[in-house]
């Protein structure tokens, strides 16, 4: 499942598509982030469900919490018949639950003290680690004049070094393993020009193997809007 291109931290529910300089977009939101952008097509649709903004903040947990625990995402329309349904389960026993578990596995602030040894994307760059558990990470930077190329864009090497970063941290991100995953091998597919403004890169893992795996890196600019793609081979190598 992928997450929300808006905020990075729900998974997306809600999937719409437009047209920009002759291409079409095909974009995944949260419930919140739907909501919150007004999207027109769901807008109707989320006002007869019973959707507001002074529930919108729980639903999005109670969906959230939802797919962890299957494992699966609801589909839109699955979504709104459950909604009809008052299948949602209460929420908060669960969350907690699911909260602790997760911080068992990975500590953020310990992955992030781990991290700060990349020095070359730490300080050099300023990439901060938003979020990591084994498998996807979300990073970001706000670039400031260090990253500019001569016309004023954003180097491609600095995509590359979030790229490689993020892929890093989702793979290596359990401090105690046995072995570390180096880059093998790396794609770069510029999707659209940066206009200023905080970038964030998701890693996300599409094939795990006893030696090697296969990441996909999204980078996207402060709207959202997808600025490259990266594809991440990984070789396992024993920790030293
Ligand atoms: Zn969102």
């Amino acid at each position: 499942m992928s997450y929300c291109s808006r905020c990075f931290e729900r998974h997306a529910i809600i999937f719409v598509s437009r047209h920009e300089n002759g291409a079409d977009i095909d974009e995944g939101f949260c419930l919140k982030c739907a909501y919150e952008s007004g999207i027109s097509s769901v807008e109707k649709q989320l006002a007869a469900s019973g959707i507001n903004a002074g529930n919108v903040d729980e639903m999005s947990d109670k969906i959230e919490i939802s797919i962890l625990e299957n494992d699966t995402g609801p589909s839109m329309s699955g979504f709104f018949q459950s909604l009809e349904k008052k299948e949602y389960k209460p929420f908060v026993s669960n969350r907690e639950s699911n909260t602790e578990t997760k911080n068992k596995m990975i500590d953020l602030e310990e992955v992030r003290k781990f991290f700060e040894g990349d020095k070359y994307a730490t300080e050099a760059t300023g990439i901060v680690i938003e979020k990591v558990e084994k498998g996807h990470s979300v990073v970001s930077l706000e670039p400031d004049g260090r990253h500019l190329n001569a016309v004023g864009g954003l180097m491609g090497a600095v995509y590359y070094t979030m790229a490689d970063f993020a892929f890093a941290v989702a793979e290596n991100c359990e401090l105690d393993s046995d072995t570390v995953t180096v880059t093998q091998a790396t794609q770069m597919n510029f999707l659209r020009a940066w206009h200023g403004g905080k970038v964030t890169c998701t890693a996300d893992i599409v094939k795990d193997g006893r030696f090697i795996c296969l990441y996909e890196v999204k980078a996207f600019d402060k709207e959202g809007k997808e600025l490259a793609l990266i594809i991440i081979n990984g070789f396992k190598t024993a920790r030293k």
